[in-house]
């Protein structure tokens, strides 16, 4: 399958990688949208929440799970943002569903 996230767990392309297990690999994001802005990438390949089994929901679950535990790696001690780019309109570009995490910085929140 031609999918960047999947030959980036394959070992494929390098990255800067923060943690890896079983189910889930963190990387830096090559273009970054905050100070600190890491993509936690499920191992298993779907693109879309809508279409996710219930092994892959376990999967995500973890990474969510596993995210917190990564306090001082990822510098979230003074509060962080999690977004899941879903579709057009999200402007998601890469097809295998993966969780942004920003930090390291005072965020806004407006209206898109
Ligand atoms: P999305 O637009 O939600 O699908 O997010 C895809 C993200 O992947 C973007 O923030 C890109 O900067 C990031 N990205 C694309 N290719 C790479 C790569 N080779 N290494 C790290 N991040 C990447
Ligand atoms: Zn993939």
């Amino acid at each position: 399958m031609d999918c960047i996230f999947c030959k980036i767990i394959a070992g494929e392309i390098p990255v800067t990688k923060l943690y890896e297990d079983d189910d889930m690999i963190i990387i830096k994001d090559i273009d970054p949208k905050a100070k600190n802005h890491f993509l936690c990438i499920p191992k298993s390949h779907f693109k879309l929440l809508k279409d996710m089994t219930q092994k892959q929901s376990e999967q995500l679950s973890n990474c969510l799970k596993k995210i917190p535990q990564l306090e001082k790696e990822l510098e979230l001690v003074n509060g962080y943002r999690l977004i899941i780019n879903q579709g057009d309109d999200a402007m998601q570009s890469v097809f295998h569903l993966h969780i942004h995490i920003l930090s390291g910085q005072k965020m806004n929140w407006q209206q898109a």
